[in-house]
């Protein structure tokens, strides 16, 4: 039996990962859940997954949730709340595996702690990485922490590798990566109508269900910028090994090439149960609760290179890990303040890439090699953004 920490429970990644563990319930025990602020969502969690502690960060909505645990069946449940907690559940020492699912920088400092603390990390959260790189990757191997991609594509990726793969490792006689991407909502609109994009056109994705903030950013592509990063971290690629691939269908997941010209993909319903489910039963396979795929149904796959005028965030992304050090943080920074701006109706979809491209500039790339240089690189970057969205107002 091993015991899981969800963090960010409450999102999407999160209740599909509570579907599985509701499935599998022999194997896994859940031992810390952690929400922001949707304490209505978590009080229906632990109802029925009865958790030994609990985090919301929000202090407000902890003490409401603590109140509204009292007499009940559940009342034993601990409350915990504030940032800092989340590193304490992510670290108990009956915390085996440690789903981290909290969306953007948030999510960094506790799935840190995770892999500082050699926990089995199911990593959704690739904003983490895409901040701490090396960093992260050197907490790993130092602690002996296993690393298990959720991302579907880079989950698709680690399951082409050759048998006994870990993260972090050179990919032996892998020569490229494959990198599919549906191209979101926007793909086929005039590019001149792009300006007029709502909040709710953006987060309504044709293949996938997920939160706000990614949604946005798979409208974008900065999503494909984000994995791209990711992609280059998890298993030591440069980026110029990175094809990033329109595939609009989303039926194959991402696919590694060989030295010798085999190419694997890995194929599914668009489900993250499914990456999910194989980082939970790794190395073995068990039930993720996906219905099989019916090839028939979908008939035809079509491939295409993506255009980068339309699509100017992932050619951001490539300069950022171009230029190296901080700026990957800087862009995933500049990135959250642009779409949470742009979701507030504070911004239009176009200004997004502009805002971050501005940020960008206003940077000197230096090493990322300290936590201490990330995190300022990170509040900087927020604060130039903000800046930069009150000139765009003006
Ligand atoms: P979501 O918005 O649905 O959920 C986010 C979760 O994080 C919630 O539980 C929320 O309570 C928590 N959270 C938000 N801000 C927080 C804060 N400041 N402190 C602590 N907790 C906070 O997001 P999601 O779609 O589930 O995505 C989560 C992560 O997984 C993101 O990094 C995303 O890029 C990645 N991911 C998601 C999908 C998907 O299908 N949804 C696919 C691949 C990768
Ligand atoms: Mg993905």
């Amino acid at each position: 039996m091993k015991g899981i920490c969800i963090l960010g429970a409450t999102g999407s990644i999160g209740v599909s990962t509570l579907d599985v563990v509701a499935r599998h319930s022999s194997l896994y025990k859940v031992i810390a859940l952690t929400a922001n602020t949707n304490i209505d969502t978590l009080y229906e969690q632990c109802l029925e997954h009865h958790p030994e502690v609990v985090v919301v960060v929000d202090e407000q909505k902890a003490k409401i949730f603590e109140e509204k645990l009292k007499n009940s069946a559940i009342a034993d449940i601990k409350v915990l709340s504030g940032a800092k907690a989340l590193e304490h559940v992510a670290t108990l020492d009956n915390v085996d595996s440690v789903m981290a699912a909290i969306v953007g920088a948030a999510g960094l400092l506790p799935s840190l702690a995770a892999a500082k603390a050699g926990k089995t990390i199911l990593l959704a959260n690739k904003e983490a990485l895409v901040m701490s790189g090396s960093i992260f990757m050197q907490a790993v191997t130092e602690s002996g922490a296993q690393l298990l991609p959720i991302d579907s594509e880079h989950n698709a990726i680690f399951q082409c590798m050759p048998a006994g793969y870990k993260t972090g490792m050179p990919a032996k006689q892998a020569r490229r990566i494959l990198l599919t991407a549906s191209g979101g909502p926007f793909r086929e609109m005039p590019v001149d109508q792009l300006i007029n994009v709502t909040p709710d056109q953006a987060v309504a994705h044709p293949n996938w269900d997920m939160g706000r903030k990614i949604s946005v950013d798979s409208a974008t592509m900065m999503n494909k910028g984000l994995e791209m990063i990711e992609a280059c971290i998890l298993f030591d690629m440069t980026p110029d090994q990175i094809q990033v691939v329109i595939h609009p269908q989303s039926v194959i997941h991402s696919m590694v090439d060989y030295v010798d010209g085999t190419v694997l993909a890995q194929m599914g319903n668009p489900d993250m149960r499914i990456p999910i489910a194989y980082s939970m039963a790794w190395p073995e396979r068990f039930d993720s609760g996906v219905a099989p795929l019916n090839i028939f149904d979908v008939g035809r796959m079509d491939f295409h290179e993506p255009n980068l005028e339309r699509f100017p965030c992932l050619r951001l992304a490539y300069e950022a890990i171009d230029a190296g050090g901080i700026m990957p943080t800087v862009l995933n920074a500049a990135n959250e303040i642009a779409v949470e701006a742009f979701l507030n109706e504070q911004v239009r979809f176009t200004d997004i890439p502009v805002i971050i491209e501005r940020c960008m500039k206003k940077f000197e790339v230096k090493a990322a090699d300290t936590l201490e240089i990330i995190l300022d690189a990170d509040q900087q970057a927020r604060l130039a953004s903000a800046q930069i969205i009150g000139e765009l107002n003006n």
